[in-house]
């Protein structure tokens, strides 16, 4: 929580990182911001979000109007997580006058004064102002404005020192050509490039912590993320889809769109128990769930898959068994969480908010008739051996039939052979 007092705020700016968007990405990356700032804030009151020479302002529909606390609170809460936000500044939305400026500021910074004292009580707090001036006209310079407000703010509290780098009390003063924006607080965003600016993908999401974190690196990256997961009914109870999908949910609140495809793997699991042998049975699985992703990925017009493998995690994540897994599909494969510690995974799915789901403990496919001793250190050609005793072609045939697609947000369910023998329907995700 945020020591930071709710004043009557008119506006939030929200800062994005200006590198990405050189040259002729620059529309499609801002008007994708825009569009997910207001999806995401489909909760608030009336917005509307100006979109302004690298910046975004989020202000009420009325011009004159403030923000609720409760707007506020929801705009701290979540505007941080909207992937291609660097920075957000609740402020408040000034004339480009000196005069409306200092007004603004000496109404408001005794109150946040008074605030931090009473929270953060210590001899000596810092202060800085970061001033900037877009518009070159302005009579004083972005370092005559902060020593003009310093001047004012260390005559009315002694106890203030100047810190540049490390202040507690941080003021931003932005002063552009038709508006100045006033702020005492900065939260540090997702970072990132907004969600749909840039290509799709398929995730295989699983009931664990893992891979809804990669699938959220993944948008980060401006991906957009369809979703296929793999059950094994009646085997696995139906509470397991129920799961996989409140996941998805979440995860879409990040993003415009992601279908589910929920996968029955039992009639391919089966075979591999009776045929094959039981130490290569997770390696198995796990080659068929790429073949068949791979072909979901075709159907939904992806371009690669992503798994939330970790190195050297579980068995099923050396890096021959990876190696061994890969050989099945001819896909792009993105590991996003290749290297990060666990606690790093633990850590975006708690920001992410899909931890507590995740943790809910519901058995997947993969806990179907687990082997005791499964190979650590496989090779293509051990496992190839044992898949000759199977008609592949004809199990992932038979399991893409047993392929639901999910929307996430309205749970309405259709067969993935609608998507290929009736080529008008297109199910929708949020
Ligand atoms: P996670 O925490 O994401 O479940 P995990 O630590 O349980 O991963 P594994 O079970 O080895 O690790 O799975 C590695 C990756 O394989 C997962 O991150 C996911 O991308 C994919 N995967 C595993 N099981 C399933 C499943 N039942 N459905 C869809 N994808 C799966
Ligand atoms: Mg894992």
């Amino acid at each position: 929580m945020t020591w930071q007092p709710f004043l009557p705020y008119n506006a939030i700016l929200c800062r994005y990182n200006e590198i990405a968007t050189k040259g002729r990405n620059r529309t499609l990356f801002e008007s994708a911001l825009a569009d997910s700032l207001k999806r995401n804030l489909a909760n608030a009151g009336p917005i509307k979000v100006i979109n302004e020479h690298g910046r975004l302002f989020v202000i009420p529909t009325q011009p004159k109007e403030t923000f609720t606390p409760e707007d506020i609170q929801l705009f701290r809460d979540v505007i941080p997580t909207v992937p291609g936000i660097s920075s957000v500044s609740p402020g408040f939305m000034l004339q480009p006058t000196l005069e409306d400026i200092e007004n603004a500021f000496d109404k408001w910074f005794p109150t946040v004064m008074d605030a931090f004292r009473a929270q953060k009580p210590m001899p000596q707090p810092t202060y800085a102002m970061r001033a900037r001036r877009a518009n070159k006209q302005f009579h004083l310079t972005a370092e005559e404005i902060e020593k003009y407000f310093a001047g004012k703010v260390l005559a009315q509290n002694p106890d203030l020192k100047i810190d540049l780098k490390n202040a507690n009390l941080v003021v931003e003063v932005e002063i552009r050509f038709n508006r100045a924006f006033l702020s005492f607080e900065r939260i540090q965003g997702a970072g990132g490039l907004p969600a749909g600016s840039g290509g799709h993908v398929l995730a295989l999401l699983s009931g664990g912590i893992d891979s809804p974190a990669a699938c959220f690196l993944m948008m980060k990256r401006g991906c957009t993320v369809d979703f296929v997961t793999f059950h094994s009914e009646p085997y696995t109870p139906p509470e397991y889809i129920d799961k996989i999908v409140a996941i998805a949910r979440k995860l879409n609140t990040y993003q415009k769109r992601g279908r589910l495809a929920a996968v029955n793997l039992l009639d391919a699991q089966l075979e591999i128990r009776d045929k094959c042998k039981s130490k290569y049975r997770t390696v198995l699985y796990r080659r068929f769930m790429l073949r068949i992703a791979s072909q979901i990925a075709r159907i939904f017009g992806a371009k690669a898959l992503v798994t939330g493998d970790n190195l050297g995690q579980v068995a099923s994540q050396t890096l021959d068994n990876m190696a061994t897994i890969e050989d099945a599909s001819d896909m792009m494969i993105l590991r996003p969480l290749l290297t990060a510690d666990k606690l790093d995974a633990i850590a975006i799915a708690e920001k992410i908010g899909t931890f507590d789901l995740s943790s809910v403990h519901i058995p997947d496919s993969c806990t179907v008739f687990a082997p005791d001793d499964p190979a650590t250190s496989t090779r293509a050609y051990h496992v190839k051996n044992d898949e000759e005793n199977l008609n592949v072609e004809e199990l992932v045939q038979k399991c893409l039939k047993n392929t639901i697609v999910i929307n996430p947000k309205t749970d309405k369910r259709h067969p993935l052979e609608d998507l290929t023998t009736n080529k008008t329907f297109v199910p929708q995700g949020t």
